[in-house]
């Protein structure tokens, strides 16, 4: 009997329901109590969802109110010492003031403590809390969250199993906050945790748990293979009776293959969309007494699964092993897709055709569900039915002429080098910028968003729902955004930005008026604790059919006599950010947004914007994930960008921006994007990012490192920022630093907001002075 294996399911609630309760939360308006009910609510309906599908395997433990890497370091206790006073011994559940100082940063009642570093989730646009450890690190048993929640599943009825990420992964995702060891020697004191949570897990009747390590399909060194031998023959002899699973998940095991097979554990999953090719080198290798897992329904896009491609794999795993032996799984957790497709009914965003190509997170269970009948050969009508249906999809997918434009896979194919570089090299036009615009030294600026305050949203949905006219719309937007110019006017910022009131997010205002693009509007992904992302669907040919941001950007700059910095998304974050087609390669996608995107910079210029800036968050976390797969990579992202910012005049700035990535392996890729303007995240790591900036490789163009983080409401003082500025000063020449926040502003509150601006520019003056 082939089992149906989940990983993880997404937990933000359909509708949001756990963004909105975390925020009513922070805001005072709903008690902890509340919080937590409709955690429990968002868990049992998930739960029922999954036992509905027919699902065997339920995981567990993947909910979260905010990250399950910060969960995780509450389980094991690894709360740095600033925190320390806010924990409450006597909790043993979810420790909420804890948990929020360590995601969000907490400034009541004396103490004032920032918030923990976030990174990216492997090459996905998820967040988690970074795990920082110290050389005498302890570990002890702080949370018994996951075993409060398998007891909470059982009490409903529904059998679980828990997941957790495993101790490997967890160290080494983590980063060490002292000189002087290296973190995964704490191995040792780590695994007597994870055995305690596996045997009370036994003892309160787990049948089977999971344990994600993702890093058996990264690279990783020969010690770190035997560790996990080592580390897994401890932790099976402590689940006892307990099956354990390893789940690996965005890439192939390749180099780890043996490793993996030869775990004492029950089961193993392997991701055969990201690595269909090692089901054959594996089915070689796995001994008799593992189970595998087969990731075969892809938990990181939204089109529907082809039937006929995944039976032929579990067919062949079904020959060799036996029907006992193998389960059907989705690919990774789904967390990575939207909740449910038929909570979609707008046709005029998301045609109806297009709708039958895709599947979200419960559909997704339905196909895991479908194949394992279908593979079973046990097929009722109903399956039988729904068979025919999915390759009818596909046919129509393959054939349908709303994806195939011709102008525009021509114009892709004939892009030059002379198209990807700049006229003059970078002094020349740093000279030339310099006299139009006659900056300041340390310019200030900000990234573009200021606060989407509720009246801004509640224009926007009350303009979709016909509650009141484009022009009324219009009219409350060019408010704001006057406003906006004055204020930072009066705050003497030196290049001011128009504020993006009129967008929703920074991908879907562009995916919204892109051709090739459809979007959802309920298709929420969890980016990081309560954000949520709505990734537009690239389903046919991109190209740009009018203008898209130029006129709030020219009417703001009709307003001052100071340059308003125009605001682009760059094309590998359109890419990265969308769900894309799975029927060409990235690349060719990317190329035809960036030329999209380069007519929208000609058409900035055209109407006098002269600093136009081309965000690209995401070019490090589309990074593949294995050093042999990443050069190639990075050669088409940077030429995609220079396809979208190269054809301009000398005295136009190219500005770019990008936040919570690791730049020192990609440095001169990064210089190689050649924007004349840098900024990018820092203020977390406390500068430290920039030291890639400095290294041996110089980085030759103007960088604005962040000074505050602007994930945290907390106001950081003047003193901070000059003290950041004068570590940013210490490795970088001072003629080519800029002064600007992390990010964009635009989930903070006006106050904050103002008074972090003002310390701000503060702080540059100072600088100017020394
Ligand atoms: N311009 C965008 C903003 O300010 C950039 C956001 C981002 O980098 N994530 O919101
Ligand atoms: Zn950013």
């Amino acid at each position: 009997m082939l089992l149906t294996n989940n990983l993880g399911y997404p937990r933000v609630g359909a509708f949001r329901e756990l963004k909105k309760a975390n925020e009513a939360y922070w805001a005072k308006k709903i008690s902890a109590e509340e919080l937590l009910a409709v955690g429990q609510k968002i868990r049992e309906g998930n739960w029922k969802t999954q036992q509905e599908a027919g699902i065997d395997l339920i995981p567990s433990n993947d909910f979260s109110f905010y990250d399950q890497v910060l969960d995780l370091s509450l389980t094991v206790g690894n709360i740095p010492t600033q925190y320390q006073s806010l924990l409450k011994k006597d909790d043993k559940g979810y420790n909420l003031d804890l948990y929020y100082a360590m995601a969000r940063g907490f400034q009541q009642d004396g103490v004032d403590v920032t918030a923990l570093e976030m990174t990216k989730w492997f090459d996905t646009n998820y967040h988690y809390i970074v795990p920082e450890f110290v050389k005498d690190q302890t570990f002890t048993l702080t949370s018994e969250k996951s075993i409060n929640e398998y007891n909470e599943a059982k009490n409903l009825g529904i059998e679980t199993k828990p997941v957790l990420l495993g101790p490997i992964t967890y160290l080494l995702i983590g980063k060490e906050k002292e000189a002087g060891f290296n973190r995964i020697d704490l191995i040792d004191k780590l695994v007597p945790v994870y055995e305690a949570i596996l045997s009370k897990l036994a003892a309160a009747g787990a049948k089977y748990i999971q344990l994600d390590e993702p890093y058996l399909a990264l690279d990783i060194t020969a010690e770190t293979r035997a560790l996990y031998a080592r580390v897994y023959e401890k932790l099976a002899a402590a689940a006892k009776d307990v099956k354990l699973i390893v789940a690996t998940y965005f890439e192939a095991l390749k180099d780890n293959e043996e490793t993996a097979v030869n775990l004492p554990i029950h089961a193993l999953h392997i991701d055969l969309v990201r690595g269909p090719q090692q089901l054959d080198t594996l089915l070689a290798k796995v001994p008799a007494s593992l189970t595998l897992s087969l990731g075969v329904v892809e938990g990181r896009n939204i089109w529907k699964n082809d039937y006929e491609k995944s039976l032929q794999q579990i067919q062949k795993a079904v020959d060799t092993l036996g029907k006992d032996r193998v389960w059907v799984a989705p690919s990774s957790s789904l967390l990575h897709v939207p909740f449910d497709l038929e909570n979609e009914d707008n046709e005029e965003s998301l045609p109806k055709a297009v709708k039958n190509w895709l599947a979200f997170a419960k559909q997704k269970l339905a196909e895991v569900k479908d194949l394992a009948i279908l593979a079973e050969g046990d097929v009722s009508t109903l399956t039988a039915e729904r068979f025919e249906a999915n390759k009818a999809a596909a046919e129509d997918r393959r054939t349908s002429t709303l994806i195939h434009k011709p102008e525009v896979k021509d114009r892709t194919a004939n892009i030059t080098d002379d198209d990807a570089t700049r006229t003059s090299p970078f002094a020349a036009r740093k000279d030339a910028q310099q006299t139009l615009f006659n900056l300041p030294a340390f310019p200030t600026t900000t990234i573009g968003s200021f606060p989407q305050t509720k009246d801004v949203r509640k224009w926007r949905a009350d303009l979709k729902k016909g509650l009141i006219t484009q022009a009324q719309y219009d009219k409350e937007i060019a408010e704001e955004t006057e406003r906006t110019i004055r204020l930072q006017e009066q705050l003497d910022i030196d290049v001011l930005v128009h504020g993006e009131f009129e967008r929703n997010d920074m991908v879907e205002y562009f995916g919204e008026q892109l051709a090739g693009y459809a979007f959802t509007k309920n298709g929420w992904v969890q980016s990081y604790g309560s954000r949520c992302v709505k990734p537009p669907v690239i389903y046919g040919d991109v190209y740009r059919p009018a203008d898209m941001t130029v006129r709030w950007s020219s009417f703001a700059q009709t307003l001052t006599n100071r340059p308003v910095k125009g605001m682009l998304t760059g094309p590998v974050t359109i890419l990265q950010w969308s769900f894309v087609r799975n029927d060409q390669p990235r690349e060719t996608t990317t190329y035809q947004i960036a030329l999209a995107i380069l007519d929208e910079v000609q058409a900035l210029e055209k109407a006098g914007i002269k600093i136009i800036q081309i965000d690209e968050p995401a070019i490090r976390e589309g990074l593949p994930l294995r050093k042999s797969d990443q050069q190639a990579y990075l050669d088409w992202a940077v030429r995609a960008f220079r396809v979208s910012s190269s054809n301009v005049a000398d005295d136009t700035q190219i500005h770019t921006h990008m936040c919570y990535s690791e730049f020192n392996d990609i440095i001169e890729d990064i210089a190689a994007m050649d924007a004349d303007v840098i900024t990018i995240e820092t203020s977390r790591s406390q500068m430290e990012l920039l030291d890639a900036f400095a290294a041996d490789f110089k980085y030759p163009n103007d960088i604005g490192p962040g000074v505050y983080d602007i994930h945290s409401p907390r106001v950081p003082s003047t003193e901070e920022m000059v003290e950041l500025l004068r570590k940013a000063k210490a490795v970088v020449p001072a003629e080519q630093l800029w002064v600007n926040p992390d990010c964009g502003l635009k989930t903070r509150a006006w106050p904050e907001t103002k008074a972090a601006l003002e310390s701000m520019v503060e702080a540059a003056k100072i600088l100017r002075a020394e």
